[in-house]
C-alpha cells in the first residue's frame, strides 16, 4: 500500500478514535492520550522537526551556491518573493469575497467574547521584525531555530561558496553530503508518518470534540470554502499555466506532504517532507526546491492569511462594526505582513491575528470566539500554506528552464 493511502487511513482512524473517546469515553481519554496518542504523535513530530534546522541550513546554502551568479539568484529571489506576495493578496481577496457574501458573524455572540477576558499577545513592531532577519549570532539562530535568520545567514554562506568556487569545494561537498544525509533521514522518519498522523489527530480531536465546532459552523465553512477556492483556482492555475504541469499530477503527488502538514499543523516541521516530495515527485531541482520551499515555509502563509481575513470580517460582524473599503485594504497590508512574520508552527496565525484586528480598530477579545475551532482550521490552512510553496517551486523550476523532469500537461 502506498504511503499516502496509509496516512489517509490513519487520519480517518484518528478522527474516529479521537471523537469516539470524546463522545463515549471522555474519562478514559486522558490516560490513553497521555500514554499512547500523544507519544505516538510526538515521536513522529520530533523526528521530522529534528531535521528542519540542518536541512534548511544545508539546502539554502546549496541552493544559493548552486545558482552560481548573483543575477540568477536575484531573478529567482524576485520571482519567488513576488509570487508569495501576490498569491497572499489574492488569497485575502478570495477570503473577503467569501466572508462578505456568506456573512458568518452574528451580533449575539458578542457577550461570549466580552466575558472571556482574552488578552492578545503584543505583536512586535514591523521595523523590529525586519531588522531581526539579520542574526546577531548565527549559532544562536541555529540553536533556537530562528528560520528567517538561518535563511539569511545561509544565503550569505552560499554566496561566498559561489564566489570562491574551487577553493571552497570541500565545504560545498560537506554541505551536499549533509543535505543527502538529512534527506535520507526524512525517508526513515516518513515510515512512521501514518502512526504519527493517527496519534496527532486522535489526540487533537479527543480534546476538542464536536461541540465547539457546531456553534462556529458558519465561520468554519467560510474559511474552508475560501481555502478550497484558493487551492483550486490559484494553485491549479499556477501549476497549469506557469508550471506547465497537470494540476491533478501535482496534487496527487504532493498529497503525502499535505497530509503531514494536516496532521502536524506546522509548515516548518513538514518542510523536510515537502522538499523531498517536490524534488522526487514533482521534478523540482534541488537548488530551486532548497531555496524556494524553506523561504515559503517561513514567509508564505496563504492559508493563514485566509483565516485572518475571514476572522476579521466575522469579528467585525459580531461587534457590529462595519468595515470600510479602506479598512479592507489595511487588512490586506497587515495580513500580508503578518503572513511574513508568522512562524511555521502551530497556532501562530492566531497570535498574529491580534495585529490585524488592531490595525482596523477591532476588539482583540474577538479572538476568543474563533480560538475554539482554530486547532482544526490550523491543520487545513497549514496544508494550504505548504502547497503554495510547492506550486511556486514548480513555477520557478519551469521558468528557469527545468523541463525534463516536470511532467507536461
Ligand atoms: N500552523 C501554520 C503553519 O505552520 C501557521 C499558522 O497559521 O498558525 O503554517
Amino acid at each position: 500500500m502506498s504511503l499516502t493511502k496509509k496516512i489517509i487511513i490513519a487520519l480517518v482512524l484518528g478522527v474516529v478514535v479521537g471523537l469516539g473517546f470524546n463522545v463515549f469515553a471522555p474519562n478514559a481519554f486522558v490516560p490513553v492520550d497521555t500514554y499512547v496518542l500523544t507519544p505516538l504523535g510526538q515521536i513522529f513530530l520530533r523526528l521530522i522537526t529534528m531535521l528542519v534546522v540542518p536541512l534548511v541550513f544545508f539546502s539554502i546554502i546549496l541552493g544559493t551556491a548552486g545558482m552560481g551568479d548573483t543575477k540568477k539568484l536575484g531573478r529567482i529571489g524576485s520571482k519567488t518573493v513576488g509570487f508569495y506576495l501576490l498569491s497572499t493578496v489574492v488569497a485575502l481577496c478570495i477570503a473577503f469575497a467569501v466572508a462578505l457574501v456568506i456573512q458568518p458573524g452574528q451580533e449575539g455572540l458578542m457577550s461570549q467574547a466580552e466575558g472571556s477576558g482574552y488578552e492578545a499577545v503584543e505583536a512586535p513592531p514591523v521595523m523590529e521584525t525586519l531588522l531581526n532577519i539579520i542574526p546577531r549570532n548565527p549559532i544562536d539562530a541555529l540553536a533556537t531555530g530562528q528560520m528567517l535568520q538561518i535563511i539569511f545567514f545561509a544565503i550569505f554562506i552560499g554566496f561566498a561558496l559561489a564566489h570562491f568556487g574551487e577553493k571552497t569545494s570541500g565545504v560545498y561537498r560537506l554541505m551536499e553530503q549533509g543535505n543527502d544525509i538529512m534527506m535520507f533521514l526524512v525517508t526513515i522518519a516518513m515510515k512512521l508518518a501514518p502512526y504519527g498522523a493517527f496519534g496527532l489527530i486522535a489526540s487533537a480531536l479527543g480534546k476538542l470534540g464536536l461541540d465547539a465546532l457546531s456553534s462556529m459552523a458558519m465561520y468554519m465553512i467560510c474559511v474552508v470554502l475560501a481555502l478550497i477556492l484558493h487551492v483550486v483556482i490559484v494553485y491549479s492555475s499556477t501549476v497549469y499555466f506557469l508550471g506547465k504541469m497537470n494540476p491533478i499530477h501535482f496534487f496527487k503527488n504532493f498529497l503525502p506532504a499535505m497530509t503531514v502538514a494536516f496532521s502536524t499543523s506546522s509548515s516548518n516541521a513538514t518542510l523536510p517532507v515537502s522538499m523531498k516530495t517536490a524534488q522526487e515527485k514533482l521534478g523540482v531541482s534541488k537548488p530551486i526546491s532548497g531555496f524556494v520551499q524553506p523561504l515559503g515555509a517561513t514567509i508564505n502563509m496563504d492559508g493563514t492569511a485566509i483565516m485572518q481575513a475571514v476572522a476579521t470580517v466575522f469579528i467585525a460582524q459580531v461587534f457590529a462594526e462595519p468595515l470600510s473599503v479602506g479598512a479592507l485594504v489595511t487588512v490586506v497590508l497587515t495580513a500580508t505582513l503578518a503572513s511574513i512574520g508568522t512562524a511555521g508552527v502551530p497556532g501562530v496565525g492566531m497570535i498574529m491575528l491580534a495585529m490585524v484586528l488592531q490595525s482596523v480598530g477591532l476588539p482583540v477579545e474577538g479572538i476568543a470566539l474563533v480560538l475554539a475551532v482554530d486547532r482544526i482550521l490550523d491543520m487545513l490552512r497549514t496544508s494550504v500554506n505548504i502547497t503554495g510553496d510547492a506550486a511556486c517551486a514548480v513555477f520557478v523550476e519551469r521558468s528557469e528552464g527545468g523541463k525534463d523532469q516536470v511532467e507536461p500537461v
